[in-house]
């Protein structure tokens, strides 16, 4: 069945007392049968309640996978998969623009785990080789890179991965599985914040791994030991969002081509980013991958970092803060978010100049998205 049905019903099948949804099962601890082992415990961090099972089978229905994991943030489920995968002496291949949090986590904290990285440019295939060592273990790239939306060679990667012998990963936030199902191309473990578009609501912060039964269940256990699961409520909430995910992702998809092929006619607005328009480097993939290219997308403004400024105040419907793939619109210049720890200078060698401004779109009518754009670029 179609993702839209699955993410419906998926997970769904058990009717407790009648129910038609799954209830929260409020409960820390559950009722252990006589005679069972450690692993028949049901315990809330054992990632093993009701509201965990119903979830993590909408999951794996939704991605293609054999099993899925929720887990209590995005960097929750990027730091359990990597410390699943990678031991003491292990080297790990990384896409050298990642995620603030990420690329804190490999840079600070794995090294002192005696993990080591080295980064490739993710449209660069032939330079891959070079970077591999014989430690090497896996290979980390993002479907599309915040805040510039690179796509990476993603087809090359699944390629070089099996060649290599290395596990793949890749953080699919920004694409959502409606936009791309990255384990039908062949990757082994597909990873989310699922804070942002698959809850949609900007209400939680939860995570997602999903991929095969071995990959799963040896993050699970890891996760067992580090503690940092979901909390039934919040899986409850989650698994309410998923269930409209198809229908937000394609508002979502409209609202960013349709602000940035506006944003592109205005005068006062530079370069716009973004993989739905056919100037963007990487048009021809995202047009082969993706169903659709989100709800981010971001442009530079010719006045500089005054205009940027004075655009931010100036917007009415978009709150300014960082944070993407809810129903309402976020708006932020990167370098005073989520580039904020870099200089000037690195900042400007990634392209992310200090007039940069990301807009991740939300469900709005793209009419009145358009309209406040207007109103405010008459204000800078
Ligand atoms: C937000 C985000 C994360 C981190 O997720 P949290 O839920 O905030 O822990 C990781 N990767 C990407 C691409 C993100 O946008």
């Amino acid at each position: 069945m179609d993702i839209q049905t699955r993410l419906v019903h998926a997970g769904e099948e058990d009717k407790v007392e009648n129910a038609v949804v799954t209830p929260i099962f409020q409960s820390a601890t559950f009722v252990a049968e006589e005679g069972g082992g450690y692993d028949d415990i049901r315990y809330m961090r054992l990632s093993n309640t009701p509201n965990h099972n119903a979830l993590h089978a909408k999951l794996a229905s939704i991605a293609g996978g054999e099993a899925a994991l929720v887990t209590g943030s995005g960097m929750a489920a990027i730091s359990t998969a990597l410390l699943a995968l990678l031991k003491s002496g292990d080297h790990l291949l990384i896409q050298d623009c990642l995620y603030g949090g990420t690329h804190s986590l490999i840079s600070h904290e794995l090294p002192e785990l005696g993990i080591g990285h080295d980064f490739i440019a993710g449209n660069a295939a032939d330079t891959w080789a070079a970077r591999l060592k014989p430690q090497t273990k896996a290979i980390y790239v993002e479907t599309m890179t915040n805040p510039l939306l690179e796509v990476a060679d993603l087809e090359a990667v699944v390629a070089f991965a099996s060649e290599h012998g290395l596990v793949s990963l890749i953080d699919n936030t920004f694409a959502s599985p409606c936009n791309f199902r990255p384990l039908e191309l062949g990757f082994d473990i597909e990873l989310h914040s699922a804070t942002k578009y698959l809850n949609g609501h900007s209400d939680i912060v939860a995570g997602v791994a999903i991929g095969s039964q071995e990959h799963i269940g040896a993050m699970t256990h890891k996760l067992n030991h580090y503690g940092g699961s979901l909390d039934a409520h919040a899986c409850f909430l989650l698994h309410r969002g998923l269930k409209t995910l198809s229908l937000r992702m394609r508002q979502h998809d409209e609202n960013g081509l349709r602000l940035a092929q506006f944003l592109r006619e205005q005068p006062q607005v530079g370069q716009v980013s973004y993989p739905g328009l056919d100037n963007h480097p990487q048009y021809e993939r995202a047009q082969r991958l993706f169903a659709g290219a989100g709800g981010v997308l971001n442009f530079e403004l010719r006045g500089g970092i005054t205009a940027a400024r004075r655009l931010v105040d100036a917007v009415q419907l978009a709150a300014s803060a960082p944070s993407l793939g809810g129903v309402e619109t976020l708006i932020t210049r990167p370098a005073t978010t989520s580039h904020s720890s870099l200089s000037p200078a690195q900042r400007a060698a990634i392209g992310v100049g200090d007039d940069l401004v990301r807009v991740a779109c939300g469900i709005e009518a793209p009419e009145d998205l358009c309209a406040d754009f207007a109103q405010a670029l008459a204000q800078v």
